[in-house]
């Protein structure tokens, strides 16, 4: 594996336990992890990376993602309603997709993040239509070269049972169980660098039956994997709850086993002061997707109350059909304009937004090897170039973003270069793209 010497960097914000930020230092990287950080480091026989003018900070975590959605952006329909409605819109146009839109839309999606300097990725896959498979995304990943954590989701409640999904969406309880096993078997990584991993994620309370959520977790604890899935999205998700269950979705969690260290919830942008002292006495992270909650009208997070109440909180930047893009820099400052808008200008700075995006995702995700830069934690890392127009004039390097840029210089996941000069080291981005574009064209029928 390479060896990779990092040298003479602005600033290193290292999102240690001490959150130490080290001015002119070197990093090394070696070995998949981060070997040494201090000045002046002997090069020993590194490759070296000039890194003046630039912020080094660990690479980005994204906690929650549907990939395929990038093969539906702006789609007409769905561009200006509420979640149910949206997804009415968009789940006739996903039951067309197959193998190759899952694998195409997963390799432009991730290519999009890890230019965002994004190093580690959730994926919540929940539609395995016309033979699709949770391994066309891992797939698409290890091309990538992003660290993945794909996620078994599933749908079960179609139409004729007073689900929202059309039927042919929906899968036989036991045919998921059944796969989430398969895949869990054959891909994941429990050991401590791991590139894969795997979760179990039906999609929703409102589309899978009380009896799958409860037995997820028991073959999740069982397998000793995370559990994922999306919880108190907006006013219509608690309408749903308290309609179906006759309680509020804190509390349908927590009776099903859906609470823990183990678990992470997308969004719970409607989580009332109850919930938020469950999710934190339990330790149950949440996912934190701004801009969807934006552009679907959800609401604004109470980020401020789970952060203070110790709930553990990343950022994710949700589906391509509800952000529109996938970037995580600039997911990570609307988390934290959307925090000032709610609760005032001090409710939340640019290092706090920069730390949920770095060192919060990965403990969301379970991952304490990641989003920091330590001696022996991995080598994920990302080189910002503040010598740019985004960034002139800027008098607190760390502060990338209130003034940065939103694209990465560089990136390594794993000691490995991922992006090289803003552009992906790893594949042929342009080509990506265009079968993108073609499939795109071919659902849309033009
Ligand atoms: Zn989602």
């Amino acid at each position: 594996m390479g060896h990779v010497l990092i040298r003479g960097a602005d600033l290193i914000v290292t999102m240690d336990d001490d959150r130490r930020e080290l001015a002119g230092a070197d990093l090394r990287l070696r070995g998949g992890v981060v070997a040494e950080i201090g000045t002046g480091l002997d090069p020993d026989g590194a490759e070296i990376v000039q890194a003046q003018g630039c912020l080094v900070t660990p690479g980005l975590v994204n906690t929650h993602h549907h990939l395929s959605q990038s093969l539906t952006r702006a789609v007409p329909g769905a561009q200006d309603a509420l979640l149910f409605g949206w997804l009415k819109t968009l789940y006739p146009i996903w039951s067309g997709f197959g193998p190759e839109e899952f694998r195409v839309s997963a390799r432009v999606a991730l290519a999009e993040l890890a230019l965002s300097g994004c190093s580690m990725s959730s994926d919540h896959q929940y539609l395995f239509p016309n033979g699709a498979r949770l391994d066309d995304t891992i797939g698409a990943a290890v091309e990538v070269g992003i660290r993945f954590h794909a996620t078994r989701g599933a749908m079960s409640i179609g139409e004729s049972k007073g689900g929202l999904p059309p039927d042919a969406l929906v899968e036989d309880e036991a045919a998921i169980l059944d796969d989430c096993i398969r895949v869990i078997d054959a891909f994941h990584d429990a050991r401590e660098g791991a590139m894969v991993q795997v979760a179990v994620a039906p999609c929703s309370p409102f589309t899978v039956s009380r009896e799958l959520m409860r037995d997820a977790a028991i073959l999740a604890r069982d397998k000793g994997v995370r559990l994922h899935t999306h919880l108190a999205e907006n006013d219509e998700d608690i309408a749903y709850s308290l309609a179906h269950y006759g309680c509020r979705p804190g509390q349908y969690a927590e009776e099903l086993g859906w609470t823990g260290d183990d678990v992470w919830h997308a969004h719970c942008v409607k989580l009332d002061g109850r919930e938020i002292a469950l999710f934190a006495q339990s330790g149950t992270g949440v996912a934190h997707c701004p801009c969807s909650n934006c552009r679907l009208g959800s609401g604004i997070a109470p980020v401020r109350a789970m952060r203070d109440a110790g709930v553990p909180v990343g950022i994710g930047v949700d589906g391509s059909a509800s952000n529109d893009s996938g970037n995580l820099v600039a997911e990570a400052r609307l988390a934290m304009l959307l925090q000032r808008v709610a609760s005032g200008a001090d409710a939340m700075s640019a290092r706090e937004a920069l730390e949920i995006a770095t060192r919060g995702g990965a403990e969301v995700l379970g991952r304490s090897d990641c989003g920091q830069l330590a001696v022996g934690k991995r080598a994920d890392v990302a080189i910002w170039d503040m010598g740019g127009i985004e960034a002139a004039g800027n008098w607190d390097r760390a502060a990338i973003l209130l003034a940065g840029p939103t694209r990465v210089r560089d990136l390594f996941v794993e000691g490995r270069q991922v992006v090289r000069g803003g552009h992906l080291a790893t594949l042929d981005l342009a080509c990506a793209i265009e079968a993108q574009t073609r499939l795109a064209r071919q659902h849309a029928g033009a």
